[in-house]
């Protein structure tokens, strides 16, 4: 972005002017992509849709507070980043997910849970319609659910938790703000967790399904082959495991991501109580408790399975 609209001849073109007008360029970009996140953790409106000057002043007011809540949970959650990336790729669109704001072009992948992107071209054709990938994954999935049920299991107040409580880190009624912190990076990191093992699972059958389909159809074969692609940026060989017999695959990725939400909790008490910023939590808080100085993790609550 240039700010002046004049050109800047390229021999007086300095590093430092490039560097910085490039990093004003990203800047934008990230403010942008930070704005789709609040409207989509809100149910307002993409910026495409609705310019933000044309959002009610309540709704308009809301958007860009993301942006310090990142720099908070940075600088006051002492924790591996690890358990961090999740949520900073979210908030700016950049989980792998075809079809998401960084892979337009991208074909999207019909989801394990058979929810999302299935139906064939009569509903692609309203794709503008149909939930993004970001909104089926991170909470309209079976996946996302049963990690959200888990919290709501343990939530004392009457409401279930919302989207925008999850997504945006804004501690719901009996949540310290601390502990919500850690409850919503470490729900977003299952949640990944289970969605690549869903992947995992759902393009692994389907591979096989085009070994026995190859003889009859080599044409469909080739394209299918090209599609089961494992994405080796995400899924290691060893993970593309086909689900054993009668095991359900969405039930297995849910039971997954489960268990990696508790046992980053787990990890987290562990820790020890922070000496910053606890005092507000005691021995009767959701999830994370402090008792006689400990920190204790609430135990993960039996699932119930759909049938
Ligand atoms: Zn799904």
């Amino acid at each position: 972005m240039c700010v002046t609209g004049a050109s800047v001849p390229l021999a007086k073109l300095s590093v430092r002017m490039a560097t910085s007008m490039q990093l004003d360029d990203v800047a934008t970009r990230r403010a942008d992509l930070h704005e789709d996140y609040e409207r989509a953790a809100q149910g307002l409106p993409p910026r495409a849709v609705v310019r933000r000057e044309d959002l009610p002043a309540a709704a308009a007011a809301t958007l860009g507070a993301i942006r310090d809540t990142l720099a908070r949970l940075w600088q006051k959650v002492r924790w591996e980043r690890r358990h961090f990336e999740t949520l900073w790729r979210l908030a700016i669109d950049a989980v792998p997910l075809p079809g998401n704001s960084h892979m337009p072009l991208a074909r999207r992948e019909p989801c394990g849970c058979g929810q999302h992107g299935h139906g064939g071209a009569a509903v692609e054709t309203h794709a503008a319609a149909a939930p993004t990938p970001r909104q089926h994954h991170f909470w309209d999935c079976a996946v996302a659910k049963a990690v959200v049920a888990q919290i709501n299991a343990h939530n004392p107040g009457p409401a279930p938790i919302s989207q925008a409580q999850l997504w945006l880190v804004q501690a719901p009624p009996g949540f310290q703000q601390c502990v919500w912190d850690v409850v919503v990076m470490a729900a977003l990191a299952a949640t990944e967790h289970g969605r690549v093992r869903l992947r995992g699972m759902t393009r692994a059958a389907a591979a096989l399904g085009i070994q026995t389909a190859a003889a009859a159809a080599p044409e469909a074969a080739v394209a299918g082959a090209a599609e089961a692609e494992p994405d080796l940026d995400e899924i290691p060989p060893t993970q593309l495991t086909p689900p054993q017999p009668g095991v359900n695959p969405v039930e297995l990725a849910c039971a997954r991501a489960v268990a990696d939400f508790w046992s980053r909790l787990m990890q987290f008490a562990q820790l020890g109580v922070p000496q910053k910023g606890w005092d507000g939590v005691d021995a009767t808080h959701p999830i994370l408790a402090v008792v006689n100085g400990e920190m204790l993790c609430a135990m993960p609550q039996a699932m119930e399975l759909e049938a």
